[in-house]
């Protein structure tokens, strides 16, 4: 499971500036668009938003570059178009952390109770029964 990604659907907003080259159409500027996740640490949900900055170049087909690269590496016009999108796509999923937090510090929960640190006192803890002291419950009990 994906603990982290682009909502389906979700709307990305670009800022981006397309210039042609001797190659092809240079895609330069930004996408934002909305993440959604869950902290690794607590479970509670994240909702970012993210800004990429992103640079992409999409060769004119029978260009040198065309001939060069795979296309893979560089991205085509489809004729006078260029599909866009799963470029941004890309580019927005490759910053998403992998382990990602509802925040930097996160104290995560506690492992007995599974409440988060957040909603308890600073001396929260669990009575731990010494070893030697529940031996010796155990001793009481065959007594009685
Ligand atoms: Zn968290
Ligand atoms: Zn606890």
């Amino acid at each position: 499971m994906e603990l982290i990604g682009v909502p389906e659907g979700a709307d990305l907003d670009l800022d981006l500036r397309l210039e042609s080259v001797s190659e092809g159409v240079l895609v330069s500027g930004t996408v934002s668009g909305p993440v959604k996740g869950e902290c690794g640490r607590c479970l509670r949900e994240i909702n970012h938003s993210v800004v990429v900055p992103v640079q992409e170049l999409y060769a004119y087909e029978n260009s040198t570059t065309d001939a060069t690269t795979d296309e893979d590496e560089v991205g085509r016009m489809q004729d006078d178009l260029i599909d866009l999108e799963p470029a941004l796509r890309d580019a927005v999923v490759l910053t998403l952390p992998t382990n990602p937090l509802c925040r930097e510090d996160c104290p995560g929960l506690c492992p007995e109770c599974g409440v988060h640190w957040d909603d308890l006192p600073a001396d929260h803890s669990h009575q731990q029964i010494d070893p030697r002291w529940a031996g010796l419950s155990q001793l009481n009990r065959t007594e009685e």
